[in-house]
């Protein structure tokens, strides 16, 4: 479901096509609500991408439309495959896009979780 003034959701994205199983994934997590795998171009070395079962097309969508027990599964799910990957006591981040001055490329909710080595500035210096 999109929120009003906001693209609605397309179903050929990527993200969704992974989900169908149309497109492999390296997937390092699946819970009901929500599937993580690597990035196919990774920033750091662990780069992992969580995304929600459900069909939202950015974070203003998810948060605004997602059930509550969406949201919760979907937290808890980013929180597990943290864990999972060992990255709890080193640290690591975490980005989602929205929009486009964001530079978000694929229309379906995804946080991305990045670790494995300091991860510098939260954002470059602007030029
Ligand atoms: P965005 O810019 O939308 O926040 O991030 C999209 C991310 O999806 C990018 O980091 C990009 O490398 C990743 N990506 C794009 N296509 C694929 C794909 O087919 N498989 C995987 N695993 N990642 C992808």
């Amino acid at each position: 479901m999109a929120v009003s003034g906001l693209p609605p959701y397309d179903e050929a994205n990527i993200f969704a096509r992974i989900l169908r199983g149309e497109i492999p994934c390296k997937k390092v997590h699946e819970d009901a609500w929500a599937l993580a795998f690597h990035d196919i171009n990774p920033q750091a070395p662990v780069h992992v991408l969580v995304i929600p079962k459900g069909k939202y097309c950015s974070f203003a969508d998810f948060s605004a439309a997602a059930s509550e027990a969406e949201i919760a599964g979907f937290v808890r799910a980013v929180g597990t495959v943290a864990k999972q990957l060992g990255l709890e006591a080193p640290g690591y981040r975490l980005l989602a896009n929205m929009g486009p001055e964001s530079g978000q490329e694929v229309p379906h909710f995804h946080v991305h979780l990045f670790g494995g080595r300091p991860l510098g500035r939260m954002l470059p210096k602007p030029a």
